[in-house]
């Protein structure tokens, strides 16, 4: 197939700045969807809730070398730049920023975001400076392209809550859209690291959703415990043997402390290695259980 597009790549700063500008002298909002790559129908959501938006959509392509600890999968994982560009350019989207590691850290650089209590819970504990990462991306990709509006998934909740607090505290004047998650026909959450598994890995990965749609039913059917709710989603994790359960819990979704009694909404979120994959997912439950 191909397109009638005039999408513009940038791999620099100035000229992703310069391009920008561009588009806001002529009135344009500016819409950001922060990525990693390896794009796939959740990124294009994110593209398509900007798209609805009418804004002028860019997408920026970073494997963010800051927000994987030692050991992780930095290295390993998935990139797909002229697949990626594919898609984006079928996507409308109007501008991909891809910068290089050096362009974005330079050796001298002394400054991070770190975001308080936020990060302390759910995957903070797991992954350290993770989300100091994560947040100093983002910040740089904000200064970068000083977008009007900035989309993230409801898949990475953590992460979600993480940035619109910074938004906040540091006054930035940029709306933040959290956008559903997007799932495979059999529930799983889409993500760039589901390539990792093999196909009985694929199979035990679906215990994530299962666990999370067995609290929704609880809740829906009157249980207000989150202790019980959270027994029941590990022993449903645990019957897929997995290598490790790095938390299942149940939290308020705004500041993600645990919730001992469900009054209010809730997130249900866990994290379980399967295989060397480390997967996440969560629900946004209401007290009927209604939940996405
Ligand atoms: P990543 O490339 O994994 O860093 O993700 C980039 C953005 O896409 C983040 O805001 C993610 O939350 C979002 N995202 C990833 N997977 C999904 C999904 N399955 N549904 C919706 N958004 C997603």
């Amino acid at each position: 197939m191909r397109f009638n597009s005039s999408m513009k790549v940038t791999r620099d700063i100035p000229s992703t700045r310069t391009t920008v500008a561009d588009a806001r002298r002529s009135g344009q909002r500016i819409g950001l969807v922060p990525t990693m790559g390896a794009l796939h129908a959740g990124h294009l959501s994110l593209v398509e809730a900007a798209r609805r938006d009418g804004a002028f959509v860019v997408v920026s392509i970073f494997v963010n070398p800051t927000q994987f600890g030692p050991g992780e999968d930095y290295e390993r994982y998935p990139r797909d730049t002229a697949g990626d560009l594919r898609q984006c350019e079928a996507a409308g989207v109007a501008l991909v920023f891809m910068p290089a590691v050096a362009d974005m850290y330079r050796p001298e650089a002394a400054t991070t975001v770190h975001v308080a209590r936020l990060t302390e819970t759910l995957c903070g504990p797991c992954r350290p400076g993770h989300f100091d990462g994560v947040a100093t991306v983002v910040a740089k990709l904000f200064n970068i392209v000083q977008p009007d509006v900035a989309y993230f998934g409801q898949k990475d909740a953590q992460q979600l809550a993480v940035i619109r607090r910074m938004v906040r505290d540091l006054d930035w004047p940029i709306e933040i859209v959290g956008c559903p998650t997007v799932r495979e026909p059999d529930g799983l959450a889409m993500s760039s690291r589901n390539a990792y598994l093999s196909p009985d890995e694929r199979r035990r990965a679906l215990v994530l959703i299962r666990a999370l749609r067995d609290a929704r039913g609880r809740i829906a059917g009157g249980e207000r415990r989150a202790r019980v709710v959270v027994e029941h989603m590990r022993r449903i994790v645990e019957e897929s043997r997995p290598e490790h359960v790095d938390y299942v819990a149940i939290v308020d979704p705004d500041n993600l402390q645990p919730v001992e009694q469900i009054e209010r909404p809730v997130l249900a979120a866990l994290a379980v290695r399967i295989g060397r994959t480390r997967l996440i997912d969560n629900l946004l439950i209401d007290l009927a259980g209604d939940g996405a």
